[in-house]
């Protein structure tokens, strides 16, 4: 519509400028050329008339001689193609070229024609007039015709106008035929540049609208240097310069979408009205819901929890960041760190960003740390105690006493060694937990290695009258640390005697499973209630304290061969029934 409505504004604004111009042109033309053709007229009126003149004698104008003037003036009108008529000084109408003769005398009086009056008074008389006597307009020139000096009358020449007008028609119908064919050419002209103009304006639109939908991947083909041609270059560029901006955003957006969705901590991200913008894939986890179920919904309908909701209100309300703790106690305790920061949009609060951090393991760890000093502190504080008693005692005058003193100092060493070994195997544990811990990896014989393990620990066995067979087959070999194997064997093997009854039995055996070799370490000991069978590999736990210190246990050992199975990518455990026996097991690669 738009586009039609330019092509008719082209060709009525130059139709407009034509019309104007020629109209001007034809006012110039018309006012000069009448009045040059006027002039022209009569000055070649005014000769004839002074050429009539000459022909005229005085005479006869004095006398009357109508006879004579006649047919005299006749004749020169049809040669001049002029009306002549002469009138003597009353102004009454001698002859007359296109009179008869007989009608001379019945006509009017010419004393007051305008050009009469002129001539009877000596000079040039001219006037232009509507002719009643011709029906058509006139023009009228005088002169006077003298006799000595004395005016006698006057002949007075007439020419009809007619040819001024045709030639101003003439010029008029030249002026008409420019001006159909100037509004012709302005037509086609308008129309043709219109029409390039409207091609050129086509191609910039259709491209602006594809602009506008948001696909920057056309160009605008550039066809011609003028203004149009630079707008489809600067669209161009514009077009160039947000397609790049878009793709720089984009990838920004995937970047920051791909961080957002592999987060470990929950991100919430929740508008000024505390509603649900997003959330990633983490506290989809934590709270058992769906992005696409959350966003949108009020935070309190979609998370269901009062405490960071709260926190989440606190902040959109101060616009101060805020953190807390917070734990959930159902399905299991969790504990999580919540950290809320406001998200600004010209100074103005315009959301809140909710970070949630679940610190359940590092607060686990935290508390095995805390039991673990406790532990470490009461474990070598007992024997402590009891030395600095002794010593108390002994130098109190105990030294003196003979039949004691012995046993004092030998308490004295008991607990020392207890100290002692306390200490290793601390040492040994932190050395496993440390992350510099190499393991020296060789193929080895297994049944080997527990036999020189055995034989270690033969006294021990023949105190309480113990059992041990060893059951492992001949050449299963393990690529393992042997040293630590050795040490594993041999913490199992101590706890199997500490643990056993008299006369009881040991019984080391192995066998493949999936690729791997499992060792089973299997006593009649005193067993594992079974509330403490999960537990007894935790450092320092024992099912009866006492009991175990008695047998100079650290509490420790468990911990030790666990460290040492799991270094080596492996797996420890224990079955057992209380009063009737343990058996525990770990796996090696093979
Ligand atoms: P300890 O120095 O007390 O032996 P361990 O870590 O080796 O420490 O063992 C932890 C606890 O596990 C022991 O105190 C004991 O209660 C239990 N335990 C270990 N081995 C056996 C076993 N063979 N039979 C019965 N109880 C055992």
């Amino acid at each position: 519509m738009k586009i039609r409505n330019f092509k008719l504004k082209l060709i009525f604004s130059y139709i407009f400028i034509i019309i104007i111009s020629f109209g001007f042109v034809a006012f110039l033309l018309e006012r000069n050329l009448e009045d040059n053709s006027f002039n022209n007229i009569k000055s070649s009126l005014i000769n004839q008339a002074l050429l009539v003149e000459n022909q005229i004698t005085a005479e006869r104008v004095k006398k009357e001689d109508t006879g004579y003037l006649c047919p005299l003036v006749t004749s020169l009108g049809q040669k001049i193609k002029c009306r002549i008529t002469i009138i003597n000084k009353l102004g009454k109408v001698l002859a007359d070229s296109e009179k008869p003769q007989g009608e001379i005398l019945q006509m009017e009086s010419h004393l007051y024609r305008p050009e009469v009056i002129m001539a009877l008074a000596g000079t040039i008389g001219v006037d232009a007039r509507y002719s009643s006597t011709l029906k058509k307009d006139m023009l009228y020139t005088a002169l006077p015709i003298k006799e000595n000096e004395e005016i006698i009358g006057a002949v007075r020449l007439a020419l009809p106008l007619e040819s001024v007008e045709k030639t101003l028609g003439e010029i008029k119908k030249a002026v008409l035929h420019g001006l159909i064919f100037a509004i012709v050419l302005a037509f086609v002209l308008g129309t043709t540049i219109a029409a390039r103009t409207i091609r050129l304006i086509n191609r910039i639109i259709r491209a602006s609208r594809k602009f506008s939908k948001g696909d920057f991947s056309s160009r605008i083909i550039q066809s011609s240097n003028d203004e149009i041609g630079e707008l489809a270059v600067t669209l161009n560029q514009m077009a160039q310069d947000i397609e790049d901006k878009i793709k720089q955003v984009k990838a920004r957006d995937q970047k920051l979408g791909a961080i957002f969705n592999s987060m470990i901590e929950g991100v919430i991200v929740i508008d000024k009205a505390g509603q649900i913008v997003s959330v990633n894939p983490s506290i989809e986890k934590i709270f058992g819901i769906l992005n696409k179920d959350a966003a949108g919904k009020s935070f309190l309908e979609a998370i269901r929890n009062s405490d960071i909701a709260q926190i989440v209100s606190a902040v959109l309300e101060k616009g101060k960041p805020l953190s807390n703790e917070i734990a959930f106690i159902y399905p299991v305790r969790r504990v999580f760190e919540v950290n809320a920061t406001p998200i600004f949009d010209n100074n103005l609060i315009s959301g809140c960003l909710a970070v949630v951090h679940d610190i359940t393991e590092i607060r686990r760890l935290e508390t095995i740390r805390r039991d673990f000093v406790a532990n470490v502190s009461h474990e070598l504080k007992t024997p402590l105690t009891s030395i600095k008693g002794f010593v108390e005692t002994l130098l109190e005058g105990a030294l003196d006493d003979k039949e004691n003193n012995r046993n004092f100092l030998k308490i004295i060493q008991a607990h020392s060694e207890r100290l002692n070994s306390l200490v290793e195997d601390l040492l040994s544990l932190s050395h496993l937990e440390s992350k510099e811990i190499t393991l020296n990896k060789k193929s080895f014989d297994l049944r080997l290695l527990l036999e020189e393990v055995i034989s270690g620990v033969k006294s021990q066995l023949k105190k309480m009258n113990i059992e041990i067979r060893n059951d492992i087959p001949a050449g299963i070999g393990v690529a393992a640390d042997k040293d630590r194997i050795s040490q594993v064997f041999t913490n199992l093997i101590d706890n199997a005697v500490k643990f056993n009854k008299k006369n009881g039995f040991i019984r080391i055996y192995a066998q493949e499973v999936s690729g791997k070799i499992k060792v089973y370490v299997e006593d009649s000991g005193i067993g594992i209630p079974e509330k403490d069978v999960l537990r007894i590999f935790e450092r320092f736990y024992r099912v009866d304290k006492a009991r175990s210190r008695e047998l100079g246990g650290t509490g420790l050992g468990l911990s030790i061969v666990k460290h040492i199975v799991e270094l080596h990518s492996g797996s420890v455990g224990v079955e057992s029934i209380e009063g009737f026996g343990s058996k525990f097991w770990f796996i090696l690669p093979k």
